[in-house]
């Protein structure tokens, strides 16, 4: 997004950073099943790499914008922007994944789930810089759901949820678009239906808020959230019965 932003003229920074020649920023590296994306890791990285974990890769594919944009946009430039409508957070979140920062007193670590703090803000600070994603062993499963409501092929998402298995053997449901930061939403595996009212729990209890724009008001997202979560939750609990399947 800055590339657009610079040429509208609509921000102006006197020091532009380049990422590309921090050591190992454009690979994608794969350790005793964990997964550790650099910086500059962009969305053709994940399609082209058959290591690249399932969700990720499927997300991806689905980036709108063309070439240009899979070649140019990161994952980390996802995450740093923290757009509400930006498809990767639920991912990371979702994933666990942890996110190695650099500043001038060294460097840090944050869970996902920390690092979005609200619409286009996150825990970053001014000086610091995003620098690597460790993604668990767990985001290789090949078992996830995924589902993005959008108003036509090349807009911005209205609501999007991605499901994946949690760790103990719980399902993590998480919520992007629809509200200023991913909402996470446990439930056991077995679940057939979500209520409004669980959905708006998870929404105040961790600190997010409904999100509005010119695509779609608040009263609409909310109605749009559920069917997301909804159809992510069957399109993972699809998989994991065809796995199981003798
Ligand atoms: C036409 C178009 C269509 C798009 N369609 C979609 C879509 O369908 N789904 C979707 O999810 N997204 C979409 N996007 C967004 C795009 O996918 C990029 O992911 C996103 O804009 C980030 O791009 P970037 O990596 O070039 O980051 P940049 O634009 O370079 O950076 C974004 C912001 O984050 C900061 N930043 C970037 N990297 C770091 C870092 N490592 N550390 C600290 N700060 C950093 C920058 O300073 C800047 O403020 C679209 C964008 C365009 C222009």
């Amino acid at each position: 997004m800055l590339i657009p932003q610079l040429t509208r003229g609509t921000i102006a920074p006197d020091v532009l950073v380049d990422l590309h020649r921090l050591p190992g920023a454009a690979r994608l590296r794969t350790s005793a099943g964990a997964t550790t994306l650099g910086a500059m890791v962009s969305y053709t990285t994940l399609i082209r790499d058959p290591t690249a974990p399932p969700l990720l890769r499927h997300i991806a594919q689905g980036i709108t914008g063309g070439p240009q944009i899979r070649n140019q946009g990161t994952i980390a430039g996802s995450a740093c922007y923290a757009n509400p409508a930006s498809e990767m957070p639920t991912a990371l979140v979702a994933s666990g994944a942890i996110m190695r920062i650099a500043g001038p007193a060294g460097t840090r670590s944050c869970g996902a789930a920390d690092f979005f703090d609200g619409a286009f803000t996150t825990r970053l600070a001014p000086n610091e810089a995003l620098v690597a994603l460790d993604l668990p062993a767990s985001t290789n499963s090949p078992d996830y759901g995924y589902c993005k409501i959008k108003r036509s092929e090349s807009s911005w998402p209205i609501a999007t949820a991605t499901a994946l298995t949690s760790g103990n053997g719980m399902l993590n449901l998480v919520l992007g678009a629809a509200v200023t930061r991913p909402v996470t939403i446990t439930v056991p595996p077995e679940i057939s239906t979500l209520t409004v009212a669980t959905i708006d729990q998870a929404v105040e209890h961790q600190g997010a808020e409904w999100w509005a724009d010119e695509l779609a008001d608040i009263g609409y997202r909310r109605r749009v959230a559920i069917v997301a979560l909804t159809r992510a939750l069957a399109s993972l609990q699809e998989r994991i019965v065809k796995r199981d399947r003798p």
